[in-house]
């Protein structure tokens, strides 16, 4: 079976039966194209449709998206995981304005070197939004391409990759190349859907290898993972008497970036000396939850909430940063704060992370929980 036919029977499928209202594929820009390539790498399309929505509302274009604080961005993207991706639009958004002259470049070199921006995603820029012909290898293309010709391997691995690749470019056809590149995206991720794929419907059925061989759940082969390590940690989750919880924004590198979160401290240390150091907070221990275990890529994360109350708070912590509220506290004074009292009724100061937003939740839950009095205090 020739590659073109490949192609065509895909395309001719996406014609008749492919989604063709997605947000993105209105007015597809190269601005938009990237916003939704980025979001729906590992999340899928229902979850990013609201996403994308309010995202391109707030930040129409990439010069609007380059001067918005990063702390607005996170807010924008806390739900959608994997927060690097946030960050990475924020730093290219800005060398788009600043180096590109507000164009995002329409070379491959280029345009693949800014931040988040592999060779698939600005290939499907380049194909969708600037009509260049680039093949995709994105996860839906990928798994889509393995099961097809059975390509056995993890795709991570170089030597797997590299098979992939040669492969998208072999199926790449020279004309209606766009509407082939929406059509396999398209496919991987309705009929050939990581879990139960939908043989029956499929247009290139008849030659898939996977299929024939009975084989489908082997396609992309898995990463042997090693066993992930186990670190523990505290969270010192503190309430002040106005019902504020006290946050402190994480260093730019490293877990959680740049998001808001619940000090942490060696589960080694006692709290109270450690808060008294840290912060000047005179505390009072008032609960110790039960170890929450957060999975991260690379290690499991035991997170054991340690609760104190806040009798006083120092006047360095307070003077800004007491109202908690983000209308109340000019950005600026958002951004340049490390620290502050945040009322968990309210929007968050920015994005937190996935852990700290969990535990906000329970701790709204507890009956005893009441922040009329930071209500009164943000009128
Ligand atoms: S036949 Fe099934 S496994 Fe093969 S490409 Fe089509 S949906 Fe995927």
């Amino acid at each position: 079976m020739a590659t073109v036919s490949f192609a065509e029977r895909l395309i001719a499928w996406h014609d008749g039966h492919g989604r063709h209202d997605l947000p993105w594929q209105r007015d597809p820009s190269a601005y938009r194209v990237w916003i939704s390539e980025v979001m729906l790498q590992q999340t899928r399309v229902t979850t990013v449709i609201p996403y994308f929505g309010q995202f391109t509302a707030r930040f129409p274009e990439v010069g609007v998206l380059a001067a918005a604080p990063l702390d607005e961005v996170l807010a924008l993207w806390s739900g959608l995981g994997y927060y690097a991706r946030a960050r990475h639009l924020h730093q290219t958004a800005q060398a788009v304005s600043t180096q590109h002259g507000g164009q995002f470049p329409r070379d491959m070199a280029t345009l693949s070197a800014l931040p988040g921006i592999g060779r698939s995603t600005a290939a499907a820029i380049l194909t969708l939004a600037m009509g260049l012909r680039h093949p995709i290898l994105d996860g839906n293309a990928k798994r889509v391409l393995a099961r097809h010709h059975a390509i056995t391997g993890w795709p991570g691995d170089a030597a797997v990759a590299r098979a992939l690749w040669e492969l998208a470019e072999r199926c790449t056809p020279h004309h209606g190349f766009a509407a082939y590149t929406q059509a396999i995206m398209d496919l991987g991720a309705t009929l050939c859907a990581r879990a139960r794929p939908v043989c029956g419907d499929c247009p290139v059925a008849n030659d898939c290898r996977a299929r024939i061989l009975d084989r489908i759940p082997e396609f992309p082969g898995r990463r042997t993972r090693p066993t992930l390590p186990v670190r523990k940690t505290l969270f010192v989750i503190l309430m002040n008497p106005a019902g504020a919880v006290f946050l402190e924004r994480r260093p730019t590198a490293g877990i959680w970036g740049g998001l808001w979160a619940f000090p942490e401290c060696p589960p080694e240390l006692d709290p109270l000396p450690w808060a008294a150091n840290h912060y000047g907070l005179v505390v009072t221990h008032t609960a110790t939850w039960a170890t929450v275990r957060h999975t991260l890529t690379h290690l499991h994360l035991d997170i054991t909430p340690w609760l104190g109350s806040v009798a006083t708070a120092d006047e360095n912590i307070t003077t800004s940063t007491t109202l908690g509220h983000r209308k109340t506290i000019p950005k600026k004074t958002i951004e340049e704060s490390p620290t502050l009292w945040y009322n968990p009724r309210h929007d968050p100061p920015g994005g937190l992370a996935t852990p700290v937003a969990r535990l906000m939740a329970r701790l709204i839950d507890q009956p005893t929980f009441d922040s009329t009095a930071i209500v009164r205090e943000t009128k």
